[in-house]
């Protein structure tokens, strides 16, 4: 049994079952024993591997839309780059190098704010970035909220699928939470329902019995979040993540480990915990806070729009013959509608003003 497993059983024992919310959030960010506060997932050697871990072509691209975006806003001097769970760091140094050689302006005028609730991911990210800006440019937060104001290009890659969900069962006419308890046979952790105190969207009522319904309260908010600071301060966000355009019923909760899928309810703290991610809800937060939404869009197609193809292509001709080689086998990987490019989304929350960002297109 993991320690943070024994705590929880604990916590059960002492409390009754733990909402799905609750043991996600124990599990993936316990700063003494969650996934992220222990251990480096990303990589071949870790758990996992995310599309600015298969190609520099991911974030050089991204760093483009920025520094399109930032033109289009006017230039703003100063400027904030946050970036949402930056992982390793590679993303974000893929991206400041390409705004350095398209918009020396903007590399001038930004600031870094990176958001990560891992000291240990933290260190690693000093590392990566300690060759592509003095560490007095970078500032690393706990929480998006605090992040000074200023015009902001927000940045987030697989880190709404880390933030804690609530699961509901529709039951006859009405729902059930669903919670983590403990098996009468055999004290491991099991799924059991309880009274549900959240109120779910009427929507949602044409589920059938027995179907659960994902309630992500924390990326709402911070959707809403960042719409408002954008809406208010200037700027714009770029959300990719997997999860469907139009919000479905389904348990998605899923474990990771070592590449391979696991049981979420084994090992907590050990095994990477995500779930797909609801994009009409995160769009609608954001045009409730008064922001223009566009998107989503599925990856692949994104990532076409904004030339990963040519670029690919220019990398080829200059990189070493086994690089070369490799590159059309990551670009597959990051668009082709069977790997990342369809089950991706990317969508933009933008201030109100600005012209549609590059690779989307208007819908309003
Ligand atoms: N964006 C990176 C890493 C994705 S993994 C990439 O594409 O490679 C998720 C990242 O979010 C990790 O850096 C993790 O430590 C961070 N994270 C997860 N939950 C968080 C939370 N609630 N607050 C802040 N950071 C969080």
């Amino acid at each position: 049994m993991t320690p943070l497993a024994a705590r929880l059983r604990q916590r059960i024992v002492a409390e009754g079952p733990l909402t799905v919310a609750e043991y996600m959030a124990a599990a993936l960010t316990d700063p003494a024993a969650g996934y992220y506060a222990t251990r480096d997932p990303i990589g071949r050697d870790g758990d996992f591997i995310t599309a600015p871990e298969v190609s520099q072509l991911f974030g050089e691209l991204i760093g483009l839309w920025c520094a399109a975006v930032w033109q289009t806003a006017g230039c703003p001097d100063p400027v904030l780059v946050v970036e949402l769970g930056p992982g390793r760091g590679t993303l974000a140094s893929d991206a400041l190098r390409a705004i350095g050689q398209a918009a020396p302006g903007m590399m001038a005028a930004l600031r870094l704010h990176l958001v990560e609730a891992s000291p240990s991911l933290q260190v690693r990210q000093r590392e990566t970035l300690g060759d592509v800006l003095p560490s007095a440019r970078i500032s690393w937060h706990d929480r998006f909220e605090a992040v000074p104001a200023g015009p902001m290009l927000l940045i987030a890659n697989e880190f709404f699928d880390a933030l804690p969900i609530r699961q509901v069962v529709r039951r006859g006419d009405g729902w059930r939470e669903r919670r983590i308890g403990l098996s009468a046979a055999d004290d491991d952790f099991a799924f059991v329902e309880s009274a549900l105190e959240a109120r779910v969207e009427e929507a949602w009522n044409l589920a059938a019995e027995g179907e659960i319904v994902e309630l992500c309260p924390e990326g709402e908010a911070l959707a809403a979040a960042i719409g408002r600071r954008v809406g208010a301060q200037g700027g714009a966000a770029l959300i990719i993540d997997y999860g469907p355009s139009r919000s479905a019923p389904g348990d998605s909760l899923q474990a990771v480990s070592r590449h391979h899928f696991a049981n979420p309810l084994d090992r907590p703290g050990e095994v990477d915990l995500t779930h797909h991610v609801d994009f009409a809800a995160l769009a609608r937060s954001g045009r409730t806070a008064g922001a223009a939404v566009f998107g989503p869009l599925p990856q692949g197609l994104f990532l076409g729009r904004l030339g990963i193809e040519a670029r690919a292509e220019a990398l080829r001709l200059t990189a070493a013959p086994g690089d070369a080689d490799a590159i059309p086998g990551q670009v597959r990987r990051l668009v082709h509608p069977g790997r990342m490019g369809l089950l991706f989304k990317a969508l933009a929350v933008a201030h109100a003003d600005l012209p549609c960002p590059p690779g989307f297109r208007p819908c309003h």
